[in-house]
């Protein structure tokens, strides 16, 4: 029987990774899978607080002291139905989410006994309950006579299709990738999540009745015959424009984008044609940036057997703005990290050879409220290096048919949500968004929470 206080006792244990060895030359993801037994003792740690501050902390405020109690008594399809209930895709947000600065981090447990394991538990729930064949429910049985259209199948389109289609809107998602999942299936690499969970989130979306239109990339003239035959569209189009860092001779050869990079190695994986990937092996490589996009680059790296690989950052570790996690997985793989130290010049013939870096100490907090790094002067020295990865993040760079459609933009070419009558709706009624694309690159859970709440609007608005 459950006395709340087995937290004491039970120590919170994650999944074991595969061993280092392994890990260093296989793309799949780095946990061994749970059993039941452990899920349901790690669960039993939850305290069931009265308050509970992790659903306030996840961005979509799951019921997780509920779904945790359902897994902790081995009820998983009902705790599968439970995290439905505020989630389109359990199963990835538990795989991605940085939970220690989410649910996790808000854990009760954390003041000396390490938060409950919620994104493992979670992941499992949902991966359970599909493999034994279990299906989200409809909430409406009969579709409603209008439809929406949905440009962009990353989980801001997808968990907008998912809860309209669950209360019978019809929808129809373009893109122009070949396969949906948007960054989730081209930007994040397999050992984070493997594209087969993304894929098998297709079919079940497709036996619920959300038509794909792929390899479709919308255009001024696509957007006016697609507008013409929706009663709403939402845009969930992501940000693509990569930051430059201004760096001197960033243009030579053997300079690449995070993203290109990323986005080959996926495809070639994937093997969607005779893709070649851009290939680091045998290279001494150099990752620029701190981000989950520059881990996600050194730990591709190491994968395609690099000579070596080191990642450059301007702050400390405490101040890496991507999931600790991530960080430690890095590290536990050999990447080298240089912290508080700034890339200043790129040098060779035509071709990097160098990095020229110098050091760093933090300053006082800038406007974002982080400390700003300041350059020791002569601190500067050379790195060797064959290849360099630039992953500094990217940001909105709107697309020709969003002024067409008189959709406003903020000066940061983000779009604006000023339309005060529905959440998520644009300047143009006709049109509302979510995702990276209203916020900036953020994170999946955040464009699943916008998919979600905008459908909901989108059914206001359509009076349905
Ligand atoms: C390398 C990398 C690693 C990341 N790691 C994490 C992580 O670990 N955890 C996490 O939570 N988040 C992570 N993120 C962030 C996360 O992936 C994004 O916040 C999220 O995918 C944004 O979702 P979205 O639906 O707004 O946009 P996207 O996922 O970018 O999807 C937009 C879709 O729109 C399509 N599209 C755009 N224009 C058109 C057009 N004209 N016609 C047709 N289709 C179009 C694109 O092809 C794309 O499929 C990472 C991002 C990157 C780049
Ligand atoms: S969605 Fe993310 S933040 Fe919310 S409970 Fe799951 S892992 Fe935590």
């Amino acid at each position: 029987m459950s006395t709340n206080f087995e937290f004491i006792d039970i120590k919170r244990i994650e999944p074991e990774t595969k061993p280092i060895s392994a890990r260093k030359v296989d793309f799949g993801e780095i946990y061994e899978t749970q059993n039941i037994d452990s899920v349901k003792e790690q669960s039993s740690r939850c305290l069931d607080c009265g308050n509970p501050y992790c659903e306030w902390k996840c961005p979509l405020h799951n019921y997780i002291p509920d779904w945790l109690k359902l897994a902790q008594e081995g009820s998983i399809q009902e705790a599968a139905d439970l995290c439905h209930e505020t989630n389109s895709f359990p199963e990835i947000c538990g795989r991605i989410c940085p939970q220690e600065k989410l649910c996790e981090g808000a854990c009760t447990l954390n003041t000396g006994y390490e938060a409950v394991t919620i994104g493992q538990i979670e992941k499992y729930i949902t991966d359970k309950a599909l493999a034994d064949g279990w299906k989200p429910k409809k909430y409406v049985e009969n579709f409603s006579t209008k439809t929406v259209s949905i440009i962009g199948a990353g989980p801001a389109g997808l968990a907008c299709a998912e809860n309209l289609i669950r209360r019978g809107v019809k929808c129809t998602v373009y893109d122009k990738y070949p396969e949906i999942g948007g960054l989730l299936t081209y930007g994040i690499p397999e050992f984070k999540l493997e594209k087969n969970i993304v894929l098998k989130r297709r079919e079940i979306l497709e036996e619920l009745g959300v038509k794909f239109v792929l390899n479709y990339e919308v255009d001024e003239k696509k957007m006016n015959e697609i507008e013409k035959n929706s009663d709403a569209v939402f845009l969930g189009l992501g940000t693509y424009e990569s930051i430059k860092g201004d760096i001197e001779g960033q243009d030579k050869e053997g300079v690449v984008e995070a993203l290109p990079y990323l986005i080959r190695n996926t495809e070639y994986l994937m093997s969607e044609d005779d893709a070649e990937s851009i290939n680091f092996k045998d290279k001494k490589v150099v990752v620029l940036g701190g981000g989950d996009t520059a881990m996600d680059c050194v730990r591709t790296a190491v994968r395609q057997q690099a000579k070596s690989v080191h990642c450059v950052y301007r702050r400390d570790k405490k101040n890496m703005p991507g999931s600790v996690k991530e960080i430690n997985h890095a590290m536990e793989e050999g990447v080298n990290f240089l912290f508080n130290s700034q890339p200043l010049e790129i040098k060779g013939n035509g071709k990097v050879k160098q990095l020229k870096i110098g050091e760093t100490k933090l300053g006082k907090a800038d406007t974002s409220g982080r400390r700003k790094p300041i350059l020791v002067e002569g601190s500067e020295k050379l790195l060797e290096i064959d290849k360099l990865v630039i992953a500094f993040g990217y940001q909105a760079d709107p697309q020709s048919f969003i002024a067409e459609n008189n959709i406003k933009v903020s000066g940061r070419g983000l779009i604006s949500l000023d339309n005060k009558n529905f959440k998520y709706q644009t300047s143009n009624p006709k049109f509302f968004a979510g995702g990276d694309m209203i916020i900036g690159s953020s994170l999946a859970v955040h464009a699943i929470a916008h998919g979600r709440d905008a459908a909901k609007e989108i059914i206001k608005f359509l009076q349905i």
